[in-house]
């Protein structure tokens, strides 16, 4: 079997669990976010391991990933945060007992009448447009959407109020704070009409770290559970431990001369006498060509430079600076060997992206192998 593996440490999701529930304990219920496949990680294994860390409820982005849930006997609250687009995502939500986020007549009508197919109520959240201008209804809309669904006569009923935070990793929290005075406001109309049960939530995992103030009955935490923080500004008050870790091994392994091209187009040309090595591993597997002559691998716990430009299946890096290396010789992509590691936020900085990207960019190809340690 392939040996490029993306190692994912159910343990270490279980832990940054815990660790979360314990920060925002007493004041809030935890939701964990599986969306993209448990972010790179596996939906399903993911959510085991946050249930078991004492997550209450978990987050997804669209219906089948909640059907797969449920499908493999997740019996907790789910939550499916996008836009309800059709009567067959409607029916998987109903049937499959998936609370919906709505913020539009049109989804409560699907919703509806996937109710009365079902002959059993759907639950949504209503989510409050508050600065994102990504999905929500405005404050001034929000009367008439109630509306309407009081009109399904309680075939649609709200459970909950929501929105998204579009600045909570960053330094500056202006922004946040005019948010969340909008959401104040929605929060107020929803409870007085529904009641103070109806749960409230707005924080990411930047806001968790940072705004405990605004905490509402419940908090969604997303790349803080895979052991992340969500950007280089926020306080680093969680111990988290990274889930994932990306392995491979040398393929090959020679001696290049000065004035030597290794690769496509030739970037990369040897200013003198190298060892480089070959990793089976390449932008076919998510590992971005935006890596190339700027990142590093470890092999005998040292960084070994890539060297030339990422091809679809393969990399080279140049291991003159570690020692004896040979064919089969363990690579760390992401992840610790030794006393050295590389983790997915430094391997974002290379490609000027989020570490959140790195770790989803990993295609399929690349085997997952759970461990518990
Ligand atoms: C993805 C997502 C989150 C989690 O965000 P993180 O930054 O990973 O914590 C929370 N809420 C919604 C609506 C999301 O889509």
């Amino acid at each position: 079997m392939r040996p490029t593996v993306a190692w994912i440490n159910n343990g270490a999701i279980r832990r940054n669990t815990e660790k979360i529930k314990e920060y925002v304990a007493g004041s809030a219920r935890l939701m964990i976010m599986v969306k993209a496949d448990g972010y790179g990680h596996g939906i399903v294994n993911s959510a085991y391991a946050a249930l078991a860390g004492g997550a209450d409820a978990l987050g997804v982005a669209i219906p089948e990933e909640g059907a797969e849930l449920r499908n493999s006997g997740v019996r907790a609250p789910i939550l499916s945060v996008g836009a309800l687009l059709n009567a067959d995502d409607a029916d998987t939500v109903v049937t499959g007992s998936i609370t919906q986020g709505v913020f539009d007549a049109r989804a409560v009508r699907l919703l509806a009448d996937a109710a009365a197919r079902a002959n059993r109520p759907a639950d949504v959240h209503i989510k409050v447009e508050t600065g994102m201008n990504r999905l929500g209804v405005r404050n001034e809309d929000l009367p008439a959407l109630l509306d309407a669904i009081d009109a399904t006569n309680g075939a649609v009923r709200v459970r909950g109020v929501f929105t998204h935070f579009a600045t909570s990793d960053a330094a500056d929290k202006k922004y946040v704070y005019e948010q969340d005075a909008r959401f104040r406001a929605a929060v107020e109309t929803v409870k007085a009409r529904y009641g103070r049960q109806v749960l409230a939530h707005a924080s990411c995992s930047g806001a968790i770290l940072e705004l405990p103030a605004m905490r509402y009955d419940m908090v969604r935490a997303g790349i803080i559970a895979y052991g992340y923080y969500p950007g280089p500004d926020v306080r680093k008050s969680l111990d988290l431990e990274p889930a994932f870790s990306l392995r491979s091994v040398v393929s090959n392994v020679k001696t290049v001369e000065a004035g030597e091209a290794i690769g496509y187009s030739r970037t990369f040309v040897a200013p003198g006498k190298m060892r480089i090595a070959t990793v089976p591993i390449g932008y076919g597997d998510g590992y971005r060509v935006a890596y190339s002559n700027k990142g590093h691998m470890l092999v005998n716990g040292r960084p070994a430079p890539i060297t030339g430009r990422v091809c679809m299946d393969q990399t080279m890096i140049d291991v003159t600076g570690c020692g004896d290396v040979h064919i089969g010789d363990e690579v760390v992509l992401i992840g610790r060997q030794g006393e050295a590691c590389v983790w997915a936020d430094e391997v974002a900085a290379w490609a000027d992206t989020i570490c959140y990207e790195v770790m989803l960019s990993i295609s399929p190809r690349v085997r997952r192998v759970c461990i518990d340690e």
